[in-house]
């Protein structure tokens, strides 16, 4: 089940327009090729969704390249691997924006939407950027899971959701926020991590199926059928 949502599509093309980092908004450029998008990457996926799966930055020549998010790069395909045998995704990869991918019941998106140099952002553009994740989360109002790839996303998601102390990070945490969203953490689909098995699709596999459950979606609940 898919739905068009307005005030998501007014969300994105906002997020797209934002300059409020002039590091970041430096990076992005700097790092450009012809065709890039350079801009910051809105969310992408359901407008139903009940799972978000966040990262912490935007890939220089994945989501920056591309304009979506998990997109052109082997951290991407990895992911949306794991979210089409999940059945939150019609089809195992994810290459470029008109590449047919669409995602139910999920959605993904950076806590920090434009690529900081050495994939580090400083702790004001983080949080000046997580004011963008609390407008997605506030127009995705079916969410009930939030899954944070890697210990820097798990941070900046506690942090954003008022957690103190902060929960540790771990491959399989969790936390429930005081709104009611439950946090679980995931190793980041990172080749890194993937190449040395500390990730492997298994691992990434029971996390997303306790997402689907912990979401409270149907086994039956899938897309699966529209990737044939
Ligand atoms: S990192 Fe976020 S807040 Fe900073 S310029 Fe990019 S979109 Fe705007």
């Amino acid at each position: 089940m898919r739905t068009t949502d307005p005030g998501l599509a007014r969300l994105s093309l906002q997020i797209a327009d934002c300059t409020a980092c002039p590091r970041l908004v430096a990076a992005r450029e700097a790092v450009a090729g012809p065709g890039y998008w350079a801009r910051p990457v809105p969310g992408f996926g359901d407008p139903d969704a009940r799972i978000h799966v966040l990262g912490l930055a935007t890939a220089p020549h994945g989501g920056n390249r591309h304009g979506r998010a998990f997109t052109g790069n082997r951290s991407a395909d990895t992911l949306v691997a794991a979210l089409h045998r999940a059945g939150l995704a019609n089809q195992p990869s994810s290459r470029h924006a008109r590449d047919g991918l669409h995602l139910h019941r999920a959605w993904m998106a950076s806590a920090v939407r434009c690529p900081p140099p050495e994939h580090r952002p400083t702790r004001a553009e983080r949080d000046a950027c997580l004011a963008w994740l609390t407008a997605e989360v506030a127009a995705l109002r079916e969410l009930r899971v939030i899954v944070c790839l890697g210990r820097t996303a798990w941070e900046a998601a506690c942090d954003w959701a008022g957690a103190h102390p902060r929960p540790r990070f771990g491959h399989g945490a969790e936390h429930r926020t005081d709104g009611g969203l439950l946090l679980l953490g995931c190793y980041h689909p990172s080749p890194q991590n993937t190449h040395s098995g500390r990730l492997t699709p298994a691992m990434l596999d029971d996390v997303l199926l306790r997402a689907r459950d912990r979401a409270g979606l149907d086994p039956l609940d899938t897309d699966l059928e529209e990737s044939a």
